[in-house]
């Protein structure tokens, strides 16, 4: 038997093809500007929250890495206007609550731990590496988005932020493992 004829499910989902491509397209661009916002919000609140994570630190490595991101950072927020501005948008933020709940997280990890320790510059890892992570994630979507919607220039941009945080990641990683976590793990549990 054939079966080239089409099967019908019969249900009344909508399909694609009711909107018009310029709705569906202004659907979307909206959607992107406001995942814009969102991670221009974030990358804003990073710029007061690296120099908290470098004064917390005791590793001279960390601290480093730490101060370099926050340049990197101040320069993803500029990267970011371009992209509002060739966006024909003006630059707002709308308060990103994952960025607010990573950066709550990281300060309560430098409340926990001992100062001084490598204990300590461990869960600072871990944390800036879940911010660096949702920055990925974040990124990657929005380069992705911008070439669908065909703004190379700007997917261009975002694919440069988007190197940045995963160089900052494996840097993250040489860290612990060169030496910060074996030197954590030398450390003694304090009394009390
Ligand atoms: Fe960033
Ligand atoms: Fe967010
Ligand atoms: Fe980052």
């Amino acid at each position: 038997m054939e079966k080239t004829s089409k099967k019908t499910t019969g249900t009344t989902k909508k399909r694609t093809s009711a909107y018009s491509k310029e709705e569906n397209n202004s659907m979307l661009q909206e959607l992107f500007i406001e995942e814009l916002r969102d991670i221009y919000w974030a990358e804003k609140h990073l710029v007061k929250a690296l120099p908290k994570m470098e004064k917390a630190t005791s590793s001279e490595k960390l601290a480093e890495a730490f101060a370099d991101h926050l340049a990197v950072t101040q320069e993803q927020v500029s990267r970011l206007e371009q992209v509002f501005e060739l966006m024909g948008e003006k630059a707002r933020g709308k308060k990103c609550d994952a960025m607010e709940g990573l950066v709550k997280e990281a300060e309560s990890v430098i409340e926990d731990t001992e100062e001084g320790t490598s204990t300590r510059d461990v869960a600072l890892i871990i944390a800036a590496q879940k911010v660096e992570h949702y920055e990925i994630a974040a990124y990657g979507g929005l380069a992705t988005l911008a070439k669908t919607l065909g703004k190379n220039d700007v997917a261009q941009l975002l694919a440069q932020t988007l190197d940045e945080e995963k160089e900052t990641d494996e840097l993250l990683t040489q860290l612990a493992e060169n030496n910060i976590n074996q030197s954590a793990s030398q450390e003694e549990m304090q009394e009390g």
